[in-house]
């Protein structure tokens, strides 16, 4: 007995030094409801956290734990945070100090390692005055309103905590993604009748599902989820645009890539509980084929606009199963720029005026989508009427015809065609059915 005892000592003596954790890295982040704040461990460590008042702090006792390389606060997105110290109350403890500019919400988890982190401490401060309301909110269209705007949501890949796909040069996806969805926003927010709203405005991570609610809760029409490809062929080039796969995925490569695309929620934060999981698939296997119907279509468009505007890295829309856009009841596509992992695309990504043509392209695509099928009571519904379609390779007259639910023969007559034979690049005028 006293043996066992003896050896219980020893065991809790000797374990102390070996579970001293480190902490290696610190990182801030503000979006429009909450400031996060991680810390990177080398193992998994206990830790107690607690708040205190005048002035507001957050407290956070790490149990046998060291900071080696001094942690700096990045102000620029620091949110709630104004300051951060550190120190040893005793031997045993280290205790991180963050000063708040206003009491706050707690929640805290800690994270297993991934590919790029590893173990790592998240502590969520909610503002208690809520000042921050998100700006999507504002924008929720009242659908009753005759000739109202379609509501496209722009949806920028990463973000925070995830840096998506890295280029040979360290160019983060995440940064280049939201630069070129607020050029786009920027773009579709100049057409008449469209309005564009973004699921982040900010370096802030949001996971998956909450995006695509966030696009239905501001009714839009359509959702579009901005990324920059990646793969091991550093040759590999060019544009693609991607719908939801209806089983799986339609290639190796898609597949590959969904399963990195969706990794981003066990990057940026804890995975929701997957209870709704049953919900989702219930509401998916209704299949929402009209909304496919349209996502094929709008998918179809960007691609023809992308075609237009330079090099893209298949001919045919892609099909896999991205978390992002599994939204049942609003269209959805996800367009991957360029490929961040070749050397001169990754180059391109970062320029204005590269990002100012996809922005363009995309959307052209989508005014032709919505030109082409726009949904009943909207601006564009009333105002098509003079509407031009740009003959693309391989469009055929009665193609176009279908497409804009004309007739060939009013087709030909407004464009005053003899025949069936039409142009690349000619201008064909769409009257209103
Ligand atoms: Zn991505």
């Amino acid at each position: 007995m006293r043996q066992r005892i003896l050896i219980a000592v020893l065991f809790l003596l000797c374990s102390l030094p070996l579970s001293a954790a480190e902490v290696s890295g610190f990182r801030v982040w503000a979006d429009p409801v909450k400031t996060r704040a991680v810390l990177d461990l080398d193992k998994k460590t206990a830790y107690k956290l607690f708040t205190l008042q005048n002035p507001h702090r957050v407290v956070v006792d790490l149990e046998g734990s060291s900071i080696e390389t001094p942690i700096e606060l990045d102000e620029e997105h620091a949110g709630l945070i104004t300051s951060v110290r550190y120190g040893q109350p005793d031997k045993h403890t280290l205790r991180v100090v963050f000063d708040l500019s206003e009491s706050a919400e707690l929640k805290s988890f800690l994270l297993e390692p991934t590919a790029q982190y590893s173990h790592r401490l998240v502590i969520d401060l909610y503002s208690k005055s809520n000042r921050h309301v998100s700006s999507l909110v504002k924008h929720v269209t009242d659908i009753s309103k005759p000739n109202r705007d379609v509501v496209i949501a722009i949806d920028a890949g990463h973000g925070g905590e995830d840096p998506g796909a890295i280029g040979p040069k360290k160019t983060h996806e995440k940064v280049v993604v939201l630069q070129i969805a607020r050029k786009l926003k920027k773009a579709i927010d100049a057409e008449p009748g469209m309005q564009a709203v973004l699921t982040r405005d900010g370096d802030y991570y949001i996971p998956l599902r909450e995006r695509y609610e966030k696009a239905r809760k501001a009714r839009a029409d359509l959702f579009v989820s901005i990324h920059a490809d990646a793969f091991t062929k550093r040759s590999v080039r060019g544009s693609s645009v991607f719908v939801l796969s209806a089983r799986g995925a339609s290639s190796e490569f898609a597949r590959l890539l969904a399963d990195s695309e969706n990794a981003s929620d066990l990057v940026g934060g804890v995975t929701l509980s997957d209870k709704d999981d049953m919900l989702a698939s219930v509401l998916l296997d209704l299949s929402q084929s009209a909304t496919r119907e349209a996502s094929n279509k709008v998918a179809a468009d960007i691609l023809a606009a992308m075609k237009r505007n330079g090099k893209v890295h298949k001919n045919y829309v892609g099909s896999a199963n991205f978390m992002v856009l599994k939204s049942p009841d609003v269209p959805s596509v996800l367009v991957e720029t360029a490929f961040i992992s070749n050397p001169s695309e990754e180059v391109r990504l970062t320029q204005r005026e590269f990002q100012q043509n996809m922005a363009k392209a995309i959307t052209h695509g989508v005014r032709d989508y919505f030109y082409a099928s726009p949904p009943p009571g909207t601006w564009i519904a009333a105002n098509r009427e003079g509407f031009k379609h740009i003959v693309a390779r391989g469009d055929t007259l009665g193609g176009i015809a279908q497409r804009y639910s004309v007739s060939l023969s009013r087709l030909r007559s407004v464009n005053k065609l003899n025949g069936d034979v039409i142009h690349v690049g000619r201008e064909l005028v769409i009257p209103t059915s």
